[in-house]
């Protein structure tokens, strides 16, 4: 399937549109694109159905914000559920006149109505140090989530024998209405509103949580943080979001959004390090070997062979980060480096200047040597 395109893009708008702008804006496209006026052409209902979806999104206060914070990766997944939209019926004539909102949050309303027995999910952000990478990390999160009240264990209620079943809606917490959008009647189910679609009633509210069954509540978390996991990973702990507020309803999902910190002298890319390593002129010509402490715990032994040049780079192969799956560990890339001292003094820039002719640059095969060095540039950048 190909990405998804941004809602506002989808109706040419920028992310602060009014609700106005963003009426004004659907119902144009909107009217251009419709099946009526292109029959028989599937990109047209495509576009149709693309648009409707944006301005279902973008017209609710709610699902706006959320697509806003989340983009299409809101936590709890999309709210047309896991196949899209696959759109309403809306005659050409909604879209002049009419009352655009309604045919929408009716929409929005029935799938509420649904998906509201389970509690809301939560993210958190959590850093983890580099060298999570590298082992992995067990790690615990403290956060405030509303929870079932422990006073009342979400009774709502001090004694639990004195909660009736709402009489409005037989207990049930939903009520249902036939009603007419557009051309078509639709049977809408919506919360009870006299319990709040609880379907009881408490007549002396637990003090906890005011007779609610949730109350706000310091939770920790346990988790484990997979090696080799990359940046903005949401790990996905299920259960351990808002409770349900429907008493015994099932409680949302906790999203951990991991953020690696960076390490002092790593980058990564994939399962590879890359770092550069300055080196001294007299370590480039002689060669030498060279450790640096490792995540792996052992050092990393680093040998410069005689001769190498600032830019070159060494591979060091099964020494960088765990692969994801079964796959090996990856290389470290050093690039080498010219450490020219800051500063010398007056003796030593002595008895290098008696070493200017083995070291400094002869003149007489400047040519040669330029023309060497543009060939070594392109034979590396070919490999
Ligand atoms: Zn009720
Ligand atoms: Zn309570």
């Amino acid at each position: 399937m190909s990405e998804k395109r941004d809602y506002y893009e989808v109706l040419g708008l920028s992310r602060g549109a009014s609700k106005e702008e963003i009426r004004t804006s659907y119902r144009s496209l909107a009217r251009k694109y419709h099946p009526d006026k292109n029959p028989d052409d599937p990109e047209a209902e495509s576009r149709f159905k693309e648009l409707s979806e944006a301005f279902a999104i973008l017209s609710d206060d709610d699902e706006r914000r959320k697509y806003d914070t989340f983009g299409h990766n809101s936590p709890g997944g999309s709210p047309f559920g896991p196949g899209g939209f696959q759109g309403v019926n809306i005659s050409i004539d909604d879209l002049f006149g009419g009352d655009l909102g309604g045919i929408f949050s009716q929409f929005f309303r029935t799938s509420t109505a649904n998906r509201r027995v389970k509690g809301s999910d939560l993210m958190v952000r959590h850093s983890v140090p580099f060298q999570a990478i590298m082992d992995g990390s067990e790690d615990e999160i403290e956060f405030d989530a509303l929870r079932v009240c422990s006073d009342c264990e979400g009774e709502g209620s001090k004694d639990p024998s004195s909660v009736r079943s709402c009489p409005a809606c037989d207990g049930r917490g939903r009520v249902e209405r036939v009603e007419r959008i557009g051309p078509f009647t639709q049977r809408v189910v919506s919360d009870c509103p006299s319990c709040d679609g609880g379907g009881r009633i408490i007549q002396d509210p637990c003090s906890g949580c005011n007779g609610l069954g949730r109350a706000t509540q310091n939770k920790k978390v346990r988790f484990s943080v997979p090696p080799g996991v990359s940046n903005g990973v949401r790990l996905r702990m299920r259960g351990h979001g808002e409770s349900s507020r429907n008493h015994g309803g099932e409680s949302g999902d906790l999203y951990i959004e991991i953020e690696v910190e960076n390490h002092e002298w790593f980058e990564r890319d994939g399962s590879d390090l890359l770092m550069a390593l300055p080196i001294g002129f007299a370590d480039l010509l002689l060669g030498t070997s060279i450790q640096i402490p490792h995540l792996d715990g052992d050092l990393l032994n680093v040998k410069i062979p005689a001769g190498s040049n600032p830019g070159d780079t060494i591979s060091i192969p099964g020494r960088g980060l765990p692969g994801q799956g079964m796959r090996g560990r990856g290389e470290v890339s050093v690039v080498l480096k010219l450490d020219i001292p800051d500063k010398i003094s007056r003796a030593d820039k002595k008895r290098i200047s008696e070493m200017h002719d083995i070291l400094g640059t002869n003149t007489e095969i400047i040519d040669d040597k330029i023309r060497e060095e543009a060939r070594r540039r392109r034979g590396s950048r070919r490999r």
